[in-house]
């Protein structure tokens, strides 16, 4: 995964959502059936908390967004106004799920119950209608009529006012960020630029997902080759593995994990994303026939109940910067504590986190030194908030002077959350006398288990360059090193409390600490 917008640099130095919504990407023609005047009225859905103008727009929304069309259900099981009420009341009372509901089979009423007449919602709108009218309304589904075309588009216009309300309160966001990032923010020598900024913390994790809303770090993930195409080869180079498979995609974006793995052989895949990328996906994996394998669902995957009690393999791409930075192993974790079958596989199923010394002067006086003559003035004291930032960055191979030591091994299979946070002893063998200017920071995926084509790879600086690049850690005083001498060091992992997807790292170098932060 890329890290979120907001955070992404360069060279070194230089609607009420919480309603988790699911789609199976088929037509949404649709017909009126309402009353004239009754469309002033706020109809509560009977599956999630969304409120709609009237009893058209409810039934609307539970075929687009629920996959259920009541007028259906009325026709399936030959409902009178009687057990029509008894139904809507039947759902509401027992929050049954639209999957459940489709699943009832003819004949068998489990609503059947007099205890169904009573209303739930005092005045329910959808409980004032007539069902001679609905039962007609199905036939005029299936033959597409100019009203039903003008009432399609009158859907999908209200969805699209929907969007763009949505839009700009995101465009308020960022404003109100952008202006809190030219009050606080140091962005010099590329540094992330997001700021921990207190005020927005509550809305934190919608400005992460409205930052998976938009095309461009969907762009940068995809042309990612080292990254995608290392998923693709692992998939399709072990279709044994993914064979007649439930798959679960965690954070599917714009679905093309989801269709490597449908194109792998996978019976199904769940795809869940909680941004609205999700509506691209939905498109995406229509375009490419591929809606009858997979299923998308909007929500974040803590939030909502899959159609399924268990998944056979976890995909999921969600690894930031450090590997560990945006925390969304925590969201795999939990699918794969819940969802995940007995004998289930996460891939990628292994990563290593890897620390080497740089000797790198050159970079360490523009970033540091360059602080103590401004224009011939001191400003050393600034030096004390451009340490502790750690740069994210391309670092010239060149410029690494020991051997790489592995500080962090996760098995994605077993891995608790208490395991992300984590101290490390490490050695890094000097390769030649120079000095010692910073700490790299960088990690290696592996997809490994049950696969008879295992497939790597890796983000260190000898490598081909990834959007994740590597992570520095500047030391305020250059360390003198040889050839052949043992740098001991000790690192700890944390979250960072105030922001509990970014990271704060400290380093234990000769006898010096540096706490840094990775925001
Ligand atoms: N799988 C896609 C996208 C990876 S980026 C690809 O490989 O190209 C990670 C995605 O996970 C983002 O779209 C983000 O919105 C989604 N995501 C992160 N945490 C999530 C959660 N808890 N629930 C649902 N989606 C989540």
């Amino acid at each position: 995964m890329a890290a979120y917008a907001a955070q992404r640099d360069d060279e070194l130095c230089d609607g009420d959502d919480d309603v988790p919504e699911l789609y199976n990407s088929d037509g949404e023609e649709w017909n009126s059936m309402e009353e004239e005047g009754s469309d002033h009225v706020s109809v509560p859905c009977v599956f999630c908390d969304r409120n709609l103008g009237s009893v058209d727009e409810t039934f609307l929304h539970c075929k687009a967004d629920h996959g259920v069309f009541i007028p259906d259900l009325v026709n399936k099981h030959s409902l009178d106004d009687y057990g029509y009420i008894k139904m809507i009341n039947y759902i509401r009372v027992n929050k049954c799920s639209a999957e459940t509901l489709l699943t009832v089979p003819n004949g068998s009423l489990p609503w059947d119950s007099d205890e169904y007449m009573k209303p739930v919602l005092p005045d329910d709108p959808l409980l004032q209608i007539d069902v001679e009218e609905l039962s007609g309304a199905t036939a005029m589904m299936s033959s597409p009529s100019i009203e039903n075309q003008e009432s399609g588009l009158l859907y999908r216009t209200m969805r699209a006012e929907e969007a763009l309300a949505r839009a700009v309160e995101d465009m308020n966001k960022l404003k109100l960020l952008a202006q809190d990032l030219l009050l606080n923010a140091d962005t010099s020598c590329g540094r992330s630029s997001l700021g921990p900024v207190a005020e927005l913390r509550d809305d934190e994790d919608e400005a992460y997902f409205s930052s998976y809303g938009h095309y461009s770090i969907h762009e940068e993930m995809l042309k990612d080759r080292v990254r995608t195409e290392s998923y693709r080869d692992f998939m399709y180079n072990n279709m044994d593995v993914f064979k007649d498979k439930v798959v679960l995609d965690v954070g599917c974006g714009t679905g093309i994990l989801s269709m490597f793995a449908a194109k792998a052989g996978a019976r199904k895949v769940i795809a869940v994303d909680q941004s609205e990328i999700i509506y691209q996906a939905i498109d995406i994996v229509r375009s490419n026939q591929l809606e009858d394998t997979i299923t998308l669902i909007k929500g974040r995957i803590e939030e909502i109940n899959l159609p399924v009690e268990k998944v056979d393999i976890i995909i999921s791409e969600w690894m930031g910067y450090f590997l560990l930075f945006e925390s969304m192993l925590d969201s795999v974790i939990y699918a794969r504590d819940r969802y995940l079958a007995p004998d289930g596989l996460v891939f990628p199923d292994r990563c290593n986190i890897s620390l080497a010394a740089v000797g790198d002067v050159q970079k360490h006086n523009d970033c540091v030194a360059f602080w103590d003559d401004v224009y011939g003035f001191k400003m050393t004291c600034m030096k004390k908030a451009v340490v502790p930032e750690a740069v994210v960055g391309v670092l010239k191979p060149e410029t690494v002077i020991s051997e790489p030591a592995v500080i962090k091994t996760i098995d994605c299979g077993t891995v608790t959350l208490s395991e992300l946070e984590f101290r490390a002893d490490f050695t890094l063998k000097i390769k030649l006398d120079t000095f010692c200017t910073a700490i790299v920071g960088y990690f290696d995926i592996f997809f490994d288990m049950c696969c008879r084509n295992k497939v790597e790879f890796s983000t260190s600086p000898n490598c081909p360059k990834t959007h994740w690049k590597q992570t520095m850690f500047i030391l305020e005083s250059p360390i003198s090193v040889k050839a052949g001498e043992e740098l001991q060091g000790q690192i700890t992992v944390h979250k960072n409390k105030k922001d509990p997807r970014a990271l704060l790292i400290t380093l234990d170098l000769s006898g010096l600490r540096q706490t840094y932060n990775l925001q």
